[in-house]
């Protein structure tokens, strides 16, 4: 009762505030709106030569101005079309990058603050963005809380395909239709399942795949959001704590490689126990799959177990995690101080044919023994 009437305190607090403020905001707006720097206010009620003839380059614009704003864009990597002299789509996504990497306010009109940064001798180029193949070399990409993928913000795997173009319904439900994956790791993914298929074994669902940074940046706001909602006493800093548990800050989610993904079995509430859960976690390596977050890693991996969160790291690879029971920060750390010897190099070396390379599993090995996970309900799947 008492809270009831605090929170209709609080919202007749809210009205009479925005009635106070109102008459305020719109004189405010009349003054600045004569004014050149208030370009944001100016906007809506001027057409872009009106703007132009302010020194505000936006959408619409032309001339020799815009030409120089191009030719700037261009020099400095942000621009990829034509230096014509017209403010277009195109020259507004390059001053939107641009105002990006250079810490503004990224409106895409080009204003004195942006012509001034972008004249200035210390503007920031365009950091490199073009297509990383993220399965070149010997040693798997390795992605966790400590090392982002490489590039951050720009970092953009090559060759992504779309998984309803390469998957059939029949074989996997592919949640959110635009999902994307490496080609190579979708190409294993088909074959896993085709393989679980024979197996008996099918009702799968894809809910995750390539996650852009901006993906991962609304992810992490939505579930900061959901633990305040319900945990109302919780500070912004302490919700964005617990956020962090489950979901990764963005540049360091696995899913930016474009060779993660999150599976499960469709209309289950939880994955843990169903057979698609066991089967998974059997076979998936013979796929080139590790099951990347294991309740026995917690404490390396720095995430709570999922078992329905696979990475690509191509079959030698994880034959060879799954037979020495070693999640990828440790194997990745035995390549690199030489107490592990590169299977994915070793038959080459040896000049060998690369026949039958470990397949065999060790029987008192520990790959048999399924991974204990926690409860998680299926609608968080899509964390790490
Ligand atoms: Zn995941």
């Amino acid at each position: 009762m008492k809270h009831g009437l605090r929170s209709l305190t609080a919202v007749l607090m809210a009205i009479l505030m925005l009635i106070c403020l109102y008459p305020v905001q719109s004189v405010f707006a009349e003054n600045t709106a004569e004014t050149t720097q208030a370009e944001q206010t100016a906007k809506p009620k001027m057409s872009a030569a009106e703007l132009q003839a302010q020194g505000i380059l936006s959408v619409g614009a032309k001339g020799d101005e815009v030409t120089r704003v191009q030719q700037r864009l261009k020099d400095l990597g942000y621009l990829d079309g034509k230096v014509d002299g017209q403010y277009g789509g195109g020259t507004k996504r390059a001053v939107i990058a641009f105002q990006r990497a250079n810490g503004l306010t990224t409106d895409g009109v080009a204003g004195q603050e942006t012509q001034d940064r972008l004249f200035a001798e210390d503007a920031i180029a365009a950091p490199d963005d073009s297509p990383v193949d993220v399965l070149t070399g010997d040693v798997p990409i390795l992605v966790n809380k400590d090392h982002p993928v490489p590039g951050g913000e720009f970092f953009n795997p090559a060759d992504l395909v779309q998984l309803n173009k390469e998957l059939s319904s029949k074989l996997v439900t592919i949640k959110y239709k635009k999902t994307r994956g490496v080609k190579a790791a979708v190409d294993a993914l088909k074959e896993m399942l085709e393989a679980a298929k024979e197996d008996g074994i099918g009702k799968w669902q894809i809910s995750a795949g390539y996650r852009t940074w901006d993906d991962q940046v609304s992810m992490l706001n939505s579930k900061v959001r959901s633990y305040q909602k319900s945990h109302k006493d919780w500070s912004s800093s302490k919700a964005r704590r617990a956020a962090l548990r489950t979901v990764a800050e963005p540049g360091y989610s696995e899913h930016h490689l474009g060779l993660a993904f999150d599976i499960n079995k469709k209309g289950a509430s939880t994955f843990k126990g169903t057979k698609q859960s066991e089967w998974l976690n059997e076979h998936c390596w013979e796929y080139g799959f590790i099951i990347r977050y294991t309740e026995e890693k917690e404490k390396i991996t720095g995430f709570e177990a999922e078992p329905w969160h696979i990475r690509y790291v191509g079959i030698e690879h994880a034959l060879y995690m799954r037979d020495h029971d070693l999640c990828l920060e440790e194997y990745i750390q035995g390549l690199e101080d030489g107490s592990i010897v590169n299977p994915a190099t070793r038959d080459s070396s040896a000049g060998t044919a690369d026949t039958a390379v470990d397949t065999e599993t060790d029987p008192g090995e520990s790959s048999e023994e399924p991974a204990e996970v926690t409860e998680e309900p299926a609608e968080t799947d899509e964390a790490a």
